[in-house]
């Protein structure tokens, strides 16, 4: 649990950047700065956040399954390089691992890599991105580093979590910030309340 929520990407504040669009707002086929998907978002964020804390109080049959489907469909829907919102206004942290591996692959020692493309966190706890959008994603929306990138980015944004429920402030902070997220909450919205509102005669079937 621990290592899950302390391994969540921290936010950024910038909002500059032009994000092109996709997934649930493909059919507009307009370009989004993630202030402009914030804004778009908005209302359906205000009715999935406390969905989010309802799940979490309430134990559903099945939600490892039902999770998993979502997920599949989910991907299905979402392509990440036309996004990379998380590499544009966030940065995953870097465990020493991590640093070691990607510092092998770029042929840097740990401390030039640390010294060059990292700094602690307020907390000077965890190493983060020095800058964003982060270094290693280029014009493409593409991770140069990809197979060895860091693991918070591999698990981000954690949709699959077994604990999925337990996590409801990450999921809640990233519907803010990730497509993804909110494609996944939302669909396992209209799956919840679908189900719990089919008549009883229905759902005997
Ligand atoms: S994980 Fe979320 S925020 Fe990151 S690129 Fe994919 S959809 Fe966008
Ligand atoms: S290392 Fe790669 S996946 Fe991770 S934030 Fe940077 S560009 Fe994105």
């Amino acid at each position: 649990m621990l290592h899950v929520m302390s391994s969540i990407f921290f936010l950024y504040k910038s909002d500059k950047a032009t994000i092109p669009n996709y997934g649930i707002f493909a059919r507009m086929a307009k370009r989004f700065t993630l202030s402009s998907y914030k804004k778009e978002s908005l209302s359906k964020r205000k009715k999935l956040g406390p969905f989010i804390r309802y799940i979490n109080r309430r134990k559903i049959p099945n939600l490892s399954k039902l999770i998993k489907s979502i997920d599949e469909q989910v991907w299905k829907e979402i392509d990440c390089t036309k996004c990379a919102i998380c590499c544009k206004h966030m940065t995953p942290t870097y465990t020493e691992t991590d640093i070691r591996r990607i510092s092998i692959h770029l042929g840097m020692t740990t401390a030039a890599f640390k010294k060059q493309y990292l700094q602690k966190d307020d907390e000077e706890k965890d190493w983060i991105n020095l800058y964003i959008p982060c270094p290693f994603l280029d014009k493409n929306n593409l991770c140069t580093i990809y197979d060895v990138r860091p693991v918070d980015c591999k698990g981000f944004p954690h949709l699959r979590h077994s604990q999925w429920v337990l996590q409801r402030n990450v999921f809640e902070a990233n519907l803010e910030y990730c497509p993804a997220t909110l494609r996944m909450v939302e669909l396992l919205h209209e799956k919840v309340i679908k189900k719990a509102s089919k008549p009883a005669c229905e759902s005997s079937v």
